[in-house]
C-alpha cells in the first residue's frame, strides 16, 4: 500500500504553469536563478528563526546550496540546507499562489495574443519556471525543528503528489526531470556559467563538483564518482551590498537587481552607500526602468525593500521604511544597530528607524536628482513609468516638498507636443521679465488643457501656462504653493492679476472697457441669477466672450468632476 496522496493544483496555478511553460522559452535559464534565489531565501529564513531557537541548525550549522546532475539519469538537483517545508507548506507554496495580483496577471497576460516573458517576468513567476525545462519536477524537504520528510512530485499538468519520504538531510532538494533537448544544463561549465552570471553575489557558498581538466572524456568511471563528491563553491558567497564598490561591475549590480527585484528589465539606477558615525547602515537602492504590470493595483503590497541586521535577512519592510510615494524602490537596508529580534511592531516605534528612513527617502531623492541632471532621457523614461507616483510625494512627504517638485516634469504651452515636459526650474529661467508667478492649469486630458480658453489672455502676452492634465495632478499641485520663491497660480482660478505684465495703457484700456460694459455685466446677471456668485469683465479671454472661472480657493472643475463621478 502505498501513502501518495493527490493533489490537484489551484486553478491559478495551472493557468500561470500553462503561460510559464509557453512563453518563457526564450528566457528559460531563468529557471535556475528563481531555484538558486528559492534556495538562498530558505537560508535566509533559517538563520533568521534560529536567532531565537539555536536549535533549529540540530548538527549541520551549515547554510549552503548544492548544484549536481546526472547525465545518464538527466537529472539536475539543487538541494539547500534552509528552513525546509512541512507537509502544509509544500502545499500551500508549491500549491497555490497567494499574490493578490494573481487573477489581474492572468488576465492581462491571456488577453495578449503572444504571452509575454516580460510580462511573466515582472510577475516573479519563481518556481514554476522549473517547469520550463523539466518534464517532472520531485521536491524532497524536512522543515528544521522536525524530523518528517514529504516528497512532492509533479509533471506541471494539473495535479501534483504528495508521499512521506525517508528521512533527508534538513532543508529542500529540487530535482528536475529535465526534457529532451535540455542536456545543456548537465554540462558543468555551462551551469557555472549562469551561476556566476545569476546568482554570484548570493551570500551563501554555491557550491558544485569540481571540474578537472579533460575529466569527462578520459577519467574512469572511478574517478569521475570521486570528482561528484568532492564540491566547491563557484560563487563569491559574500553578499553583494557588504562588497566595496571598486569590485563591483554594472553587470554584478543589474544582477543583485534582477534577484531582490524579479524583474526581467534592468535597473534604470542606482546608489550604493556605506555610512559610519553614530549609526552604521549600508544602503543600496535600485530605480526600475519598468513599472511592473500590477504596479497600480498592488498600492498596498510592497515588497521592494529588504531589512537586514549585521547580514541577517529580517523582512521585507518596505512600508516600514519608504514612504507611499517612493514604492517604485526597490533595494536592500543593512543596519549593524537595529536589534536581531527586531518585529514589525518593534519597527513602528523605533527612533533609530526614523533616520533610517530619512537617509533612504535623501538617498532616493539624491538619485533621482542625479539621473534628472545628467541622463535627461533616462529620467524622462523614469518619469512616464513613476512620474504620477511621484508627485502623491508633495502631499505625503512635506519636509522634502522642494526637492519633490524640482523632479516633477510637465507639458506646457511652450511646446505644441503633449510629451514634450519641462521641469519647473526650466519654466523659472524662461519667465518673462515682471512675471512674478508660475502660471498652470488644470485638465482632463492634454488637448483640453492646451484648448482651454482660459489660456487665451497669457498665450496673448506670451506668458508659458503648465498643461496638467493628469489625474492627480489637482490633488497634487494643491500642495505645492510656491516654487523658487514663486507662487503658483492656477489660470481658471481667482483673479488673474497679471501684475507688471500689464502696460500702464493695457490698465487704461481695460478701465475703460469695463465701464463700457457695465450695462451689459448687469444683464448677464440678471440673466444667470443664483447660479453665479458673480459677473466679471475679464482681462483672461482674447477670442472667446466668456469663460467660467473659480474663486482662488474653490474645488476646480476638473476635480469637481472627479468627484462627482467618484460619487461624492
Ligand atoms: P516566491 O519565492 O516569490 O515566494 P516561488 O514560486 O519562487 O515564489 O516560491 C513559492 C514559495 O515556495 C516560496 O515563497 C517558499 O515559501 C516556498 N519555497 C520554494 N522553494 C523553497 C525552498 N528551496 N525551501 C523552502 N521553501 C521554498
Ligand atoms: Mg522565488
Amino acid at each position: 500500500t502505498t501513502q501518495t496522496e493527490t493533489h490537484r493544483f489551484q486553478a491559478e496555478v495551472q493557468q500561470v504553469l500553462h503561460l510559464v511553460t509557453h512563453s518563457l522559452y526564450s528566457n528559460k535559464d531563468v529557471f535556475l536563478r528563481e531555484l538558486v534565489s528559492n534556495a538562498a531565501d530558505a537560508c535566509d529564513k533559517l538563520r533568521f528563526e534560529a536567532l531565537q531557537d539555536a536549535t533549529l541548525y540540530g548538527d549541520q550549522p551549515e547554510l549552503a546550496i548544492d548544484i549536481t546532475w546526472d547525465k545518464d539519469a538527466r537529472t539536475l538537483t539543487l538541494r539547500d540546507s534552509g528552513i525546509g517545508m512541512s507537509r502544509d507548506e509544500l502545499i500551500g507554496n508549491l500549491g497555490t499562489i497567494a499574490r493578490s495580483g494573481t487573477r489581474k496577471f492572468i488576465e492581462a497576460l491571456s488577453a495578449q495574443q503572444k504571452a509575454d516573458a516580460q510580462l511573466i517576468g515582472q510577475f516573479g513567476v519563481g518556481f514554476y519556471s522549473a517547469f520550463v525545462v523539466a518534464d517532472k519536477v520531485v521536491v524532497e524537504s524536512r522543515r528544521a525543528g522536525t524530523d518528517e520528510a514529504w516528497r512532492w512530485t509533479s509533471s506541471g499538468e494539473g495535479e501534483f503528489a504528495l508521499e512521506p519520504a525517508d528521512t533527508v538531510a534538513r532543508g529542500t532538494t529540487v530535482t528536475l526531470h529535465l526534457k529532451d533537448g535540455e542536456d545543456e544544463y548537465l554540462d558543468g561549465w555551462r551551469l557555472r556559467e549562469l551561476v556566476r552570471r545569476y546568482s554570484d553575489h548570493i551570500g551563501f557558498p554555491i557550491r558544485m563538483p569540481k571540474e578537472k581538466w579533460g575529466n569527462d572524456e578520459h577519467a574512469s568511471d572511478e574517478a569521475k564518482a570521486e570528482d561528484v563528491s568532492e564540491l566547491e563553491a563557484v560563487n563569491q558567497a559574500s553578499a553583494l551590498w557588504t562588497r566595496p564598490k571598486a569590485e563591483l561591475s554594472d553587470a554584478d549590480y543589474q544582477a543583485f537587481y534582477k534577484h531582490i527585484s524579479h524583474d526581467f528589465n534592468e535597473a534604470l539606477a542606482w546608489t550604493h552607500n556605506r555610512v559610519e558615525g553614530n549609526q552604521n547602515f549600508t544602503s543600496l537602492v535600485y530605480l526600475p526602468s519598468k513599472a511592473p504590470f500590477d504596479f497600480q493595483y498592488n498600492r498596498d503590497e510592497r515588497r521592494g525593500l529588504k531589512l537586514y541586521v549585521k547580514r541577517v535577512f529580517i523582512m521585507d519592510a518596505a512600508e516600514q521604511m519608504l514612504p507611499a510615494y517612493l514604492r517604485f524602490v526597490h533595494g536592500v537596508l543593512d543596519s549593524d544597530d537595529l536589534p536581531l529580534n527586531v518585529s514589525r511592531e518593534l519597527l513602528q516605534g523605533n527612533r533609530q528607524l526614523d533616520k533610517l528612513k530619512s537617509a533612504l527617502v535623501k538617498r532616493t531623492l539624491d538619485l533621482l536628482d542625479r539621473v534628472a541632471r545628467d541622463e535627461a532621457d533616462k529620467y524622462e523614461g523614469f518619469w512616464r513609468e513613476f512620474g504620477n507616483v511621484l508627485k502623491e510625494g508633495l502631499a505625503e512627504d512635506h519636509g522634502n516638498r522642494e526637492r519633490i517638485a524640482k523632479l516633477l516634469r510637465f507639458a506646457s504651452t511652450r511646446s505644441e507636443k503633449a510629451d514634450d515636459l519641462t521641469s519647473l526650474d526650466a519654466y523659472v529661467e524662461r519667465m518673462q521679465a515682471g512675471q512674478k508667478a508660475i502660471y498652470f492649469l488644470t485638465a482632463d486630458g492634454w488637448n483640453a488643457a492646451r484648448n482651454s480658453p482660459q489660456l487665451e489672455a497669457l498665450r496673448a502676452r506670451g506668458i508659458e501656462v503648465l498643461l496638467l492634465h493628469e489625474r492627480i495632478d489637482d490633488w497634487a499641485i494643491g500642495h505645492l504653493h510656491e516654487y523658487a520663491s514663486k507662487p503658483l497660480r492656477h489660470v481658471g482660478k481667482g483673479d488673474l492679476d497679471l501684475g507688471d505684465l500689464d502696460s500702464p495703457q493695457d490698465k487704461e484700456k481695460r478701465e475703460a472697457d469695463a465701464k463700457a460694459a457695465a450695462p451689459l455685466v448687469e444683464a448677464v446677471k440678471g440673466l444667470l441669477g443664483d447660479r453665479v456668485k458673480d459677473v466679471r469683465v475679464s482681462t483672461r479671454l482674447t477670442d472667446s466672450p466668456a469663460c467660467l472661472v473659480l474663486e482662488e480657493y474653490d474645488v476646480s472643475l476638473h476635480l469637481q468632476q472627479l468627484l462627482r463621478a467618484a460619487g461624492q
